[in-house]
């Protein structure tokens, strides 16, 4: 077994924190609470990493799961927040698995060179969370295409977004045999649209433009459907893995970023005449945090490998989205402990990614859903959801 990092995935991770340098604690600070991060995404874009994913015959570095995975990992531990941008890298996923050579060639280019934005992914209802079949956005079949009518909730980066991945119902429920069919998946254009879509900014406790989309007799041309209509519950789920991988690389890239300012906090700041690091009550909750992150990381990069294999993924992609964000969450706390009071302080950083890391824990999907899956997939044990 090499547990040695290659070195393409080194170069990746020394090139992305020198772009990460030019968008500091102040650049993040400024934003707050809801400026979009624009010229940081489109650093990121010029750069290519959001097309890190996307095969090179399309204009993208066709890198894997793993290497582009290392991408956001780094995003995150340099302190910047990569829920402004990373849903482009698994949302593409959608047309590049699922999609027909014309939808590829017509999308795929035009994204990894940065002339469209595919930062949005309307799944989510105001009925309908961690229970997608219950979704109840209906597209009807007409001639000449689709129409959509229905609501989302949590579409986050709609705003900043040209295009839109929408799972939308084709077939009502109750004419279906299965709930998880009669789905169906489509690639909606967000430019130039009347009142027949709406969308509505949602207020949250961080920065992530996120909103409520309306849809009033939305005209969708038939050449919006990605793949088979009626399969798009399972078209969305096989995307899952790759984004599980992903936010557990972000959320590994956080709680190193908690572990370093906190590291470097416990050894400057004096407290009764000697630095506070050298308190059991300060070092040992950073050194669990960090045996955690480690943890979750050997996770990740499985879950990574057996990806790229082409093996089934499924436990272990969820499972390392579910110890990387537990992990992050106790490095959080722990980095806030040993900040005092200070970790309150906006200038430090700590309360902001705070904040950040904690959505990870309850999307793109929560971690109690994650224990039903494994208990039931994994360990064989009854259906609880
Ligand atoms: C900031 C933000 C951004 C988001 N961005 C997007 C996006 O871009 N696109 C999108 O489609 N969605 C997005 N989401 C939605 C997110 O995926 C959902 O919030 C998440 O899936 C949970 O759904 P819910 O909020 O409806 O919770 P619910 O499904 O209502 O669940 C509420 C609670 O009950 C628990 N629960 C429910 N059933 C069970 C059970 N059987 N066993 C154990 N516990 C259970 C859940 O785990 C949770 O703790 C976003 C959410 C947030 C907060």
């Amino acid at each position: 077994m090499d547990f040695s990092e290659p070195g393409e995935i080194a170069d990746i991770r020394a090139a992305v924190r020198a772009l990460c340098a030019d968008f500091p604690g102040e650049y993040w600070r400024g934003l707050e609470p809801d400026r979009h991060p624009t010229e940081f995404v489109q650093a990121l874009t010029d750069h290519g990493w959001l097309a890190a994913l996307i095969p090179e015959e399309f204009g993208g570095s066709g890198l894997e799961l793993g290497a582009a995975s290392a991408i956001l990992e780094e995003v995150c531990a340099s302190g910047c927040n990569a829920g402004a941008c990373h849903a482009q890298m698994y949302t593409m996923g959608t047309i590049l698995r699922h999609g027909s050579a014309a939808q590829k060639a017509a999308y795929l280019p035009r994204i990894a060179g940065g002339e469209l934005r595919l930062q949005a992914f309307a799944v989510t209802e105001p009925d309908a969370g961690s229970d997608t079949t219950a979704i109840k956005t209906r597209a009807r079949k007409v001639d000449g295409g689709y129409v959509v009518d229905g609501q989302k909730i949590w579409t986050s980066r709609a705003e900043h977004s040209d295009l839109m991945v929408l799972l939308a119902r084709t077939t009502p429920a109750e004419e279906v045999e299965k709930r998880t069919d009669g789905l169906s998946v489509f690639l909606v254009d967000l430019r130039d649209r009347g009142s027949e879509l709406t969308i509505k900014p949602i207020k949250t406790m961080i920065n992530h433009a996120t909103t409520e989309v309306f849809f009033d007799g939305l005209e969708l041309p038939p050449e919006s459907l990605i793949g088979t209509e009626g399969q798009g519950f399972r078209q969305i789920l096989d995307g899952m893995n790759a984004e599980r991988v992903l936010i557990a690389a972000e959320c590994i890239g956080d709680g190193r970023f908690f572990i370093d300012r906190a590291t470097a906090y416990a050894g400057e700041r004096e407290v009764f005449g000697r630095p506070i690091g050298a308190n059991q009550g300060v070092q040992f909750p950073l050194a669990s945090a960090h045996m955690a992150i480690e943890a979750a990381n050997l996770m990740r990069w499985k879950a990574a490998w057996l990806y790229e294999s082409g093996e089934p993924a499924g436990a272990e992609a969820n499972m390392a989205k579910f110890l990387a964000s537990e992990a992050s969450w106790q490095a959080a706390n722990a980095a806030l402990d040993t900040h005092g009071g200070f970790g309150f302080a906006a200038e430090y950083d700590i309360e902001r990614k705070f904040r950040e890391t904690r959505l990870y824990k309850t999307a793109p999907i929560n971690n109690n859903l994650i224990q039903a899956f494994v208990g039931q997939h994994v360990l064989g044990m009854p259906r609880s959801y």
